[in-house]
């Protein structure tokens, strides 16, 4: 059989790949110590199950408009205003499958072939395939853990040609957890409106933020930035909803409208009543955020340490998300055949590197237990040391 071409510029998602893996070796019974997927291990709050519960019972299980239920564009509007101090209404928004689809139909409805995307990296895996799969070009700037892996204005620009049409930021970053500072993110702004790109920013780790570290949207420095800015974000890292898929972009009309025509004809709208649960997780109380953080913050600090004391490992503390990427160069090994000797031989799942875009790293999310991030990295260490 012959398949499109574009499957083969493609890989698979190897955080879900390993995730699904280390799953299904748990599953057999086997005692697997999983720092794949960046999945928080809550429970979604109860709440936002009661109010899931309660539109099913109401009948909320019909289609409904493929941008969304009028109500969570309407929360959502209402949050970004709120939280973000940036200036959307309703009609700037579209609920979508995931932040992923946000971001996977944002590349349909903007990039075509001959068009240049800048991903500075290491990036979440998914970017470089998703502009891929609309035809257009990655453009990859490589950052460097000195600068504690953030690109500079000087580097955004002299990476920007005539056929650059966006920018990839995402901040906090997945998977180095870095937070880019308001001021930064001022100056990244600048070059941004002077050489009249585009930008999607990627906020899904906007509320997992330690110590004094501030998220600011991008959107929300003036309205010239905000013209040319589409801001993805979701509830399954903030809230715990992983498997609900509920996510969200928020955009410029003209772009908003490009890709309600391609959702029309793609998902149609997310689950209806999953949609209810989205909005009770706006409107209730943020204690259950709160919460979720606090635990990961002792993780995150056991976990830091604890690989820094692993000879021939180093991560630097990340100021946002659920991951460490520690530095493996002085072990010898490729990210990839670390990762597979780690599972097959100590039982422990990690995603190599080189999926991210820099082999001489592997990532460790901490959204686990500490029971389990303890065992581990005493695994790990034992791994290292032989
Ligand atoms: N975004 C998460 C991660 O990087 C979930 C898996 C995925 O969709 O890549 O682990």
């Amino acid at each position: 059989m012959k398949l499109a071409a574009r499957v083969d510029r493609v890989s698979p998602s190897l955080t879900l790949a390993i995730s699904a893996k280390a799953k299904a070796m748990k599953a057999k019974g086997i005692d697997v110590c999983s720092f794949s997927a960046g999945e928080p291990d809550f429970p979604t709050p109860k709440h936002i199950c009661e109010a899931a519960k309660t539109a099913l019972d109401e009948g909320k299980t019909r289609y409904g408009p493929a941008v969304g239920e009028p109500k969570l564009r309407q929360a959502i509007a209402r949050k970004l205003n709120n939280d973000n101090n940036l200036n959307y209404t309703a009609e700037n928004i579209i609920v979508t499958n995931g932040g992923k689809y946000s971001l996977f139909n944002l590349m349909q409805a903007l990039i075509e072939s001959g068009d240049e995307v800048i991903i500075p990296a290491p990036y979440w895996l998914s970017y470089p395939e998703m502009v891929k799969l609309a035809q257009g070009t990655p453009v990859i700037v490589e950052t460097s853990a000195d600068n504690d892996y953030k690109i500079t204005p000087e580097q955004l620009e002299r990476a920007i040609t005539p056929q650059t049409k966006l920018f990839v930021f995402n901040s906090p970053s997945n998977p180095t957890g870095t937070v880019y500072t308001p001021a930064e993110v001022k100056a990244l702004a600048k070059v941004i409106v002077e050489q009249d790109i585009l930008v999607v920013s990627d906020e899904i780790y906007e509320k997992i933020l330690y110590d004094d570290a501030k998220h600011l949207s991008i959107g929300s420095i003036d309205a010239e930035i905000l013209s040319r800015t589409i801001t993805s974000n979701g509830f399954a890292k903030s809230h715990s909803m992983t498997g609900w898929r509920v996510g969200y972009a928020a955009a410029p009309t003209e772009i908003l409208k490009a890709m309600a025509k391609i959702q029309s004809h793609s998902t149609s709208n997310v689950c209806t009543f999953a949609q209810y649960g989205a909005i009770a997780a706006l409107e209730s109380s943020q204690e259950c955020v709160q919460k979720m953080l606090t635990a990961f913050a002792q993780r995150r600090s056991y976990m830091h340490e604890a690989i820094n004391a692993i000879p021939q490992l180093s991560c630097p503390k990340p100021d946002g998300a659920f991951y460490l990427f520690a530095d493996i160069s002085q072990t010898g090994k490729k990210s990839l055949d670390f990762c597979n000797e780690l599972l097959e031989t100590k039982q422990v799942a990690a995603i190599p590197g080189v999926a991210f875009g820099m082999d001489n790293c592997i990532r460790f999310s901490y959204a686990t237990d500490m029971e389990t991030i303890k065992e581990g990295i005493k695994r790990l260490a034992e791994f290292v040391a032989r």
